[in-house]
């Protein structure tokens, strides 16, 4: 059978080790929480998502560890269409992070206009020092989006993702791109 698709995006998450990346795909993918080991090499995994009577495929990418020695190669980030990047709410150094390397490797080398969002995760956990006004702020002032979610409990996590479909499809930058290449 021929399957085709609306639309067809590479998104990616990038962020400190610890902070979740895994756990929130897998929680996207699978809608489970459990334990991940971190392999050697850039995983992905596939999605297809049924957003406003439109078929999107989505191709995930995940760091399996080369994000503690920020080796992340140019291949990594090409082609993107939606960046999240993830801080742990309890781990100021992670938010901290986003600002002062994630963000900066994410424009260095993706090479085509891409949708990003900040996301705060592990907002299960009573040991918060990052308030949400503090995320929202950081992502004012980078023009990002904005979300919370907990990868344990399962809450802001499918939000976030079609959030970003959504106004990743709304970009015409971008999906304009995506659709000439199907
Ligand atoms: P990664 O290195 O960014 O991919 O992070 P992982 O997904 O491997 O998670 C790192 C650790 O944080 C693991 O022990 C996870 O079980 C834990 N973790 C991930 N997400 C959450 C969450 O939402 N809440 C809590 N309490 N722990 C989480
Ligand atoms: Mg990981």
């Amino acid at each position: 059978m021929d399957i085709t698709y609306d639309h067809k995006f590479k998104l990616l998450l990038i962020g400190d080790s610890d902070v979740g990346k895994s756990s929130i795909l897998l929680r996207f993918i699978d809608d489970v929480f459990e334990h991940i080991h971190s392999t050697i090499g850039v995983d992905f995994k596939l999605k297809i998502l049924n957003i406003n009577g439109k078929k999107v495929k989505l191709t995930i990418w995940d760091t399996a560890g080369q994000e503690r020695f920020r080796t992340l190669t140019a291949s990594y980030y090409r082609g993107v269409d939606g960046a999240i990047l993830v801080y742990d709410i309890t781990n100021r150094n992670s938010f901290e992070n986003l600002q002062n390397i994630w963000i900066k490797e994410l424009n260095m080398y993706s090479t085509t206009p891409s949708v990003k969002m900040l996301v705060g995760n592990k907002i299960d956990q009573e040991s918060r020092v990052v308030t949400r006004d503090e995320g929202k702020e950081l992502a004012q002032s980078l023009g990002t989006m904005f979300f919370e979610c907990s990868a344990k409990t399962k809450i802001g996590v499918s939000n976030a993702f079609e959030e970003l479909v959504m106004k990743i499809i709304d970009s015409p930058e971008i999906s304009d791109i995506q659709q000439n290449s199907i």
